[in-house]
């Protein structure tokens, strides 16, 4: 090539040099949009899918892809898409699930208010109808799918403030019974807890924003499935939606995910410990942990033993919103913050936050009162949650 002027070599020089020779330990953040080929004709090949990786960051990106596999790994799954966000990803795995208008979806009806939100104000008006039921009570549930015929049923593992398990593979073999698909949101479980697919999921789910992430600095959402073939509908959904996961975020998720099970086994040990000293103190009228106040057996078949998981939600004697109020205003370590899953504890207020929408009466039936705080225990040392928690609670 002629010797190029200072104005055309700023913008050139030192890009697309070959791939290092030694490989990279770690994933290397692929910052770049698009990807070129030597000749038009390869080109042409990627276009038409008989080729070469990667050709626009919207149809896929190499540090995505890292991420994907891992996942695709971690849960025992065959193809895994990420998202920039949990939402997008639980929207992508409903529209692999081959919604028509007037295709039911049975949601639980424990499930987080943004899910419902997602079924009933952005796919309602396209036909789409959804209903609720208690994933609980597993009679209810057959005699409602019998009745109602879904397309697929959407639960959570563990479920959002009251920390209920889901029997996974009794709610499949419903769904299956029925030619229905299940989708589990594992967000609060994660997959070092549990990994749905095994236990008979159709799709597990996840806000990577949380545990995956783990450190309250990343926003993504991810996709597993055990059918080949959903691939194109999810890959499609990326594509079309556009609701693409970015490389640097998929960079920090991987980077959380090594350190998953260590995360979860500190703040598992903490949230165990805390629920037990919460459940003597006089402030509060119930404490909820799975392997305290749920079914045990259950959470032992769902969930890897001996955890119960990283939650804890305490409903205090004085049910107010004040009282919830003064108790986490009253925090000097724990955060409030609406988010769950870090490294940090954080505490949020389920009535004002993730279910401020649901009416005061549906509110009521789930049992989610103003006196109801979720605490989300991070990686500190428990001695230092349990004196700022009681400290508060004194106020
Ligand atoms: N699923 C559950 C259980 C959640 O708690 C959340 C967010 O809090 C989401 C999905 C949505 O995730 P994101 O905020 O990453 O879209």
């Amino acid at each position: 090539m002629r010797d190029l002027s200072i104005t055309t070599k700023l913008v050139h020089s030192g890009e697309r040099r070959e791939p290092p020779e030694g490989q990279p330990v770690a994933t290397p953040i692929y910052s770049t949009v698009t990807y070129t080929y030597p000749t038009m004709a390869e080109m042409d090949q990627v276009f038409a899918g008989e080729g070469g990786d990667f050709i626009y960051s919207r149809y896929g990106n190499p540090t995505v892809a890292a991420l994907q596999e891992s996942l695709a790994a971690i849960e025992n799954g065959k193809v895994s898409v990420a998202y920039g966000s949990g939402m997008a990803a639980i929207h992508a795995a409903l529209i692999a699930c081959e919604l028509q208008p007037g295709s039911v979806v049975l949601a639980s009806q424990d499930l987080y208010g943004a899910s419902y939100n997602l079924l009933y104000k952005i796919l309602g008006p396209f036909g789409i109808k959804t209903k609720t039921a208690n994933f609980n009570d597993l009679d209810g549930l057959r005699s409602t799918v019998d009745n109602l015929k879904p397309r697929v049923l959407l639960a959570e593992t563990i479920s959002n403030p009251l920390l209920k398990v889901c029997d996974i593979s009794a709610v499949a073999e419903i769904a299956h019974t029925a030619g229905a698909r299940l989708i589990v949101d594992n967000t609060f479980a994660s997959p070092y807890l549990c990994r749905p697919l095994d236990l008979g999921a159709d799709f597990t789910v996840h806000s990577a924003t949380k545990y995956l992430g783990g450190h309250a600095d990343a926003m993504g959402g991810i996709v597993v499935s055990n059918e080949e073939t959903d691939a194109l509908a999810l890959i499609g959904v990326l594509k079309l939606v556009g609701g693409v996961l970015s490389a640097w975020e998929a960079n920090q998720i991987l980077r959380g995910i090594k350190t998953l099970a260590l995360r979860l086994e500190r703040q598992c040990q903490n949230a165990r410990i805390l629920a037990e000293r919460l459940a003597k103190n006089e402030k509060i009228d119930a404490v909820f942990y799975p392997t305290i106040s749920g079914d045990k057996t259950l959470a032992a078949r769902v969930l890897l033993e001996p955890f119960g998981g990283a939650l804890v939600t305490i409903k205090l004697k004085d049910d107010t919103r004040d009282a919830s109020y003064r108790f986490m205003d009253s925090l000097e370590l724990v955060v409030r913050g609406t988010s769950l899953g870090d490294v940090y504890t954080l505490v949020s207020h389920s009535a004002s936050s993730s279910h401020r929408e649901l009416s005061p009466k549906r509110k009521a039936d789930l049992g989610i009162t103003e006196g109801i705080v979720r605490i989300s225990v991070g990686i500190e040392d428990v001695k230092d949650i349990i004196y700022d928690v009681e400290n508060a609670l004194g106020q």
